[in-house]
């Protein structure tokens, strides 16, 4: 008999539907089907290929609503950010489309040289649940306007979502240029391990790990946005209703399950009773509820292996000493209310780890060094914020990341690049240089 995927709704543990996991000989025609169609994909005129890229999610727009409540279903997150997040990747797709073939565009070198951008295959893209359309379009458009063919592994959380969105691209699309296969880690192992040539992979640190080993020996390349574990600093002279409302806005954004959610805060002692006081003030008005409690803004946790690991990391900070300002068992699993803890310190697992759930987590600072170092100790570097006065600057300059907020969440204006540094990343997406990771450079000399 042939393995599924159950998909399950987290609110109330209802199976949704099921997906059949793709097997070996399946994954291994899927690959060929997609050499086969990249040697008339890269053929067609970019300008022709964004155009029908752009068309084919356009052509999402008539299904939205589905496509979002699929989606709430699946993950959880409530129905008017799953809408957003439907129509920000119809809406989106266009534009992204334009600056990846702009950015494609053959450059001029001397005289006698053409330095020209030129598909590299079969790219291979596996995505998150978190935001399970999102993440999945960001690298699936610049992938296929580059001119490679691509498969795509969505997550083992969300399968039906994904399934009915490239479903609706290839009514539009030629046939096998864009593939999905579905399992769980091992399909994505051997998805690596297959005869692709571009691994563009949203999720883990560990996950990257393993995927970068695996890749090593065909050299294939790689686009990587791993994890995170964002510091944020609240200097003595910030505004502090302001820094409250960011750091309980951005602990608890899809239930605190979003790569540059803030993971622990740094505030000058000086202003630190006032600051929790504002954050839990601001925490206590979240309410927690299935997506479609037209009232709830925390949603479930995505499963119970990520409900235990949060829930370790509260017993493993309380149990060394940080207090529970706002927090308790009332909700049933998977869901978990809004909680604020402060004293962390840097053994506990909260301080150390991506936790990944709703949690404003606290510590203090007498000197601005020893916060800038707490908030440097991680392997993890995507995002990192400061709010404060005079002086943010300079912290923020000090701060290891691939992306800094000053007064402000991270995330650049227009084409900037979502990029992590240290181990949140290898490779990124967005900007002219994000773009052409997706081809292979070629210096031409007549
Ligand atoms: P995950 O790494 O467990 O899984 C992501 C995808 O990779 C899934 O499709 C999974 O089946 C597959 N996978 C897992 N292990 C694999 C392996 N060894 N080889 C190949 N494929 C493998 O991550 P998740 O739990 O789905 O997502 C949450 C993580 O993603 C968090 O760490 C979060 O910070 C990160 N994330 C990062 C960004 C970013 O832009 N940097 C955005 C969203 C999520």
């Amino acid at each position: 008999m042939k393995e599924t995927i159950k998909s399950i709704n987290p609110s109330n543990g209802e199976v949704i539907g099921e997906v059949l996991i793709t097997s070996d000989n399946e994954l291994s025609s899927k690959v060929s089907q997609a050499k086969s169609a990249f040697t008339q994909w890269r053929n067609i005129p970019i300008d022709v290929r964004v155009e029908t890229i752009s068309r084919a999610f356009e052509s999402l727009a008539s299904q939205q609503r589905d496509l979002a409540r699929l989606m709430s279903m699946e993950m959880g997150k409530d129905a008017k950010r799953s809408s957003g997040e439907v129509s920000g990747v119809i809406h989106s797709a266009e534009y992204i489309a334009n600056l990846v073939s702009d950015a494609l565009k053959p450059l001029k070198q001397g005289p006698r040289t053409e330095i020209q951008f030129t598909p590299l295959g079969v790219a291979a893209i596996i995505s998150p649940w978190n935001y399970p359309l999102a993440m999945a379009a960001n690298l699936i458009i610049p992938a296929l306007v580059a001119g490679n063919t691509v498969i795509f592994k969505p997550s083992e959380e969300t399968p039906l979502v994904a399934n009915e969105m490239v479903a609706s691209l290839n009514e539009i699309l030629p046939e096998h240029v864009l593939q999905i296969v579905h399992g769980k880690k091992e399909l994505g192992q051997k998805l690596v391990k297959s005869d692709i040539n571009l691994v563009a992979f949203t999720g883990s640190k560990d996950a990257g790990k393993d995927i970068m080993a695996k890749a090593s020996s065909g050299l294939k390349r790689l686009i990587m946005e791993l994890g995170g574990n964002d510091p944020m600093i609240v200097m003595s002279n910030a505004d502090l209703d302001a820094a409250a409302r960011f750091a309980v806005g951005s602990s608890f954004e899809n239930a605190g399950q979003m790569c540059v959610s803030t993971e622990r805060v740094y505030v000058d002692e000086s202003v630190a009773d006032d600051f929790v006081r504002k954050v839990t003030d601001v925490a206590m008005r979240y309410r927690v509820g299935s997506w479609d409690d037209r009232h709830a803004n925390i949603g479930p946790i995505v499963n119970h292996a990520q409900y235990s690991k949060i829930k370790n990391h509260i017993k493993d900070a309380t149990s060394k000493g940080a207090q529970l300002i706002l927090g308790d068992d009332s909700h049933p699993a998977p869901f978990i209310g809004p909680t604020v803890i402060t004293d962390i310190q840097p053994d506990m697992l909260i301080e150390k780890e991506e936790t990944f759930g709703p949690i404003v987590a606290i510590a203090t600072f007498a000197h601005i060094d020893d916060a800038i170092n707490r908030a440097n100790d991680s392997d993890y570097a995507l995002g990192a914020v400061v709010f404060g006065g005079k002086g943010a600057n300079n912290i923020a300059n000090q701060l290891e990341a691939g992306m800094i907020g000053i007064n402000r969440g991270v995330g650049g204006d227009g084409d900037s690049p979502w990029v992590g540094a240290k181990q949140s990343g290898f490779g990124y997406r967005g900007s002219v240089e994000g773009h052409r990771q997706f081809a292979q450079v070629k210096v031409v000399s007549k």
